[in-house]
């Protein structure tokens, strides 16, 4: 199985329109970050977690041709706003079908309500098959299995899935006893870590550190990054042996 991180910074992206600060003028590639996504393949199969507002830029840097299903965390604007940009799977492979929460899949009924049409739509418009997702009922992506992990970010309830021995969380900050359990013997987690300093609705990389001990995977690679968090190559000299910044375009094996 391959992980592709599409994009790996916080909801403006780094750079930020309009900023001054030394990480969003760094000419380091891996300080430059698109909003939160990563692209799975295993043989044939083909699925994303998420649709940013950056998801075309995405999927043209990767290559993608195929895409079996969108997997959604949450209804949030930098989780969501690439919907439009499905049109090209669709005019290849018809509908793509998409797995969420019902509450996130009523937010984009409402938000996308030219997808859902019935009458009279578009032709061109974006076509979705829905199916919701439930906590702890696991369901088949391709010859696997992903199995929904429900955390907190701050008030609102998010989507993890684990998918063999890979997971990816993002948007947490707190996580149930009982959702910790489904994350045990990973070979690879995937967590958020906004900053240094705390969060309402993010780990810090405090948070994000302590969530790693006690999960304890081989690796883990942190992503969801706020430029705040300072330069890829500073922060990543100062990060146990077994943590690693994500940045976009890096592609894992697992
Ligand atoms: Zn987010």
């Amino acid at each position: 199985m391959k992980v592709y991180f599409l994009g790996t910074g916080t909801s403006q992206g780094i750079p930020i329109i309009g900023v001054d600060h030394p990480v969003c003028k760094s000419t380091d590639a891996k300080d430059k970050r698109l909003r939160v996504s990563i692209w799975i393949t295993w043989g044939e199969h083909s699925y994303v977690i998420d649709c940013g507002p950056d998801f075309r830029q995405q999927m043209l840097s990767c290559g993608c041709t195929h895409l079996d299903a969108i997997l959604f965390t949450h209804e949030h604007a930098d989780h969501t706003a690439g919907l439009d940009d499905i049109r090209p799977f669709n005019f290849r492979q018809g509908e793509i079908p998409v797995y969420a929460h019902q509450r996130v899949i009523d937010n984009l009924k409402r938000r996308f309500d030219y997808v859902f049409e019935t009458v009279n739509k578009y032709p061109g418009a974006p076509s979705v098959k829905t199916i919701e997702v439930i906590n702890d009922q696991p369901f088949a992506v391709g010859d696997k299995t992903a199995i929904p992990v429900n955390v907190m970010h701050g008030d609102l309830q998010v989507f993890g899935y684990r998918i063999d021995d890979f997971a990816y969380l993002t948007d947490v900050k707190t996580v149930h006893e009982t959702e910790v359990e489904k994350l045990k013997n990973l070979k690879v987690l995937v967590v958020n870590a906004l900053r240094v300093e705390p969060h309402d609705t993010h780990f810090n990389l405090q948070e994000a550190l302590d969530f790693i001990n006690l999960v304890k995977p081989e690796k883990a690679y942190l992503t969801h990054i706020s430029h705040v968090l300072g330069f890829h190559e500073e922060v990543q000299k100062q990060l146990p042996k077994n943590v690693f910044l994500a940045y976009d375009n890096l592609e894992i094996t697992i």
